[in-house]
């Protein structure tokens, strides 16, 4: 037994030494990693470039304190500037961090401009993290249960539901929260023309557009950011996951306007910004930002969209509908999610679970299409394993 807080549901699995899109455990078996720690090692483990950048910083400085200037801190807020609808960056640790970061921004916002507006409207099945105030956004019950009181100032409506929307918004409302994609709910993308009704409802009505790109940001959807297939752009972004590529960094970017009260002494985070974070989270946008780096991305996608079509229509029995963007993409199942979850692992494909009985496939964004065609070929096996399972169990029980 360890002495770890038992709060994860862990698999028995030790891994030692991760290289490109595969985990290799203690008795050396490889395994094609298509979790990407939940969508973190976005440029799959031990990338030369990021290995590089980590190890020439720890060789020169890792901390100083966010009392003196940081130079790795200021490339990697011009570089996210440079990329995004952003002027201003904030660096957190953590997505809840980014994402609360966020929420305090909006607040602030407003009450820069003496107004009392504080609520922010989140979306059902939302999941922005577990900090006391990020549960509180989420409102999932198994998340909240036993931490309460719940901290005010969230009002929830159903994903994507415009008159409830509407009829949320009050004297009190600030902003509205919302992930492109659900990941952590299920790999829910918002529907066609929800973020630009957001977009229109928050400029009518003076309020704050926040989005949690945590999961769907840094390349993800063949996109840096989710938010660039449509044509709007929100005032605030909460990063993290993929920013570090494995190196724990969150961000929350704003507009300047939106940034307004953020004055000095009104925020703060001992390790925000971190020289060594900096450093890789740079070198992560640096190769994200080459020429061609997420055209490869979409290519793969489609390559993997394609093969999972095929599957849906193979196992019936097994596959109900395959949803996301790019290469955040969901399996809703039939069967329960955990069987289709570890007759993969059997087949040493690493995947995740998600809400709504999904199995998320969340790639490394250096997947090549052969990667793809192997993935694909271990979840058909997996598919065929469950199907058979359940029939053997179905002839049993007639018998
Ligand atoms: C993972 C996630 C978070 C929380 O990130 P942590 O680093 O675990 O705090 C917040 N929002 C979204 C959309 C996420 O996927």
């Amino acid at each position: 037994m360890s002495a770890i807080m038992p709060t994860y549901g862990r698999t028995d699995i030790e891994f030692v030494r991760g290289e490109g899109v595969f985990l290799y455990a203690d008795d050396g078996t490889p395994f094609l990693d298509f979790g990407s720690g939940i969508a973190v090692n976005a440029l799959g483990h031990a990338h030369p470039r990021l290995v590089e950048a980590l190890a020439s910083q720890a060789q020169r400085l890792w901390h100083t304190s966010n009392l003196y200037r940081i130079p790795n801190q200021e490339k990697l807020a011009q570089q996210l500037v440079d990329l995004s609808f952003a002027d201003l960056v904030f660096f957190n640790n953590s997505g809840a961090e980014a994402v609360e970061c966020s929420v305090k921004v909006a607040r602030k916002f407003h009450h820069h401009h003496g107004s009392e507006r504080y609520r922010i409207i989140t979306f059902e099945g939302a999941f922005h993290g577990r900090s006391l105030a990020m549960i509180s956004a989420g409102k999932q019950p198994k998340h909240l249960e036993g931490f309460g009181p719940e901290v005010d100032g969230f009002d929830q409506v159903p994903f994507g539901d415009r008159d409830a929307t509407r009829a949320a918004i009050g004297d009190l409302t600030a902003g509205i929260l919302i992930e492109p994609i659900q990941g952590e709910g299920g790999i829910n993308v918002v529907p066609d023309g929800f973020l630009e009704f957001l977009r229109e409802l928050c400029d009518e009505m003076g309020l704050l557009l926040i989005l949690d790109e945590v999961q769907s940001g840094m390349g993800r959807t063949g996109k840096l950011f989710a938010y660039q297939w449509t044509d709007i752009e929100p005032d605030i972004m909460a990063l993290a996951k993929g920013l570090g590529g494995g190196f724990p960094a969150g961000a929350c970017l704003a507009t300047k306007d939106a940034a307004a009260g953020m004055i000095a002494g009104s925020h703060g985070s001992t390790f925000g910004g971190n020289p060594l974070a900096m450093a890789v989270g740079s070198a992560v946008l640096d190769v994200m930002s080459e020429d061609g780096f997420l055209e490869r991305v979409q290519l793969s996608a489609n390559r993997l969209s394609q093969g999972l079509a095929m599957l849906k229509d193979r196992f019936p029995e097994v596959i109900d509908d395959i949803k996301g963007r790019g290469l955040m993409v969901g399996l809703k199942c039939v069967c329960p999610n955990t069987e289709l979850i570890s007759a993969a692992l059997e087949e040493n494909l690493l995947t995740a679970i998600a809400g709504d009985n999904v199995v998320r496939l969340l790639p490394p964004l250096i997947s090549e299409e052969a990667d793809i065609v192997d993935a694909l070929g271990r979840l058909e096996r997996a598919c065929a394993a469950v199907r058979d399972g359940a029939r053997a169990a179905e002839a049993r029980q007639s018998s």
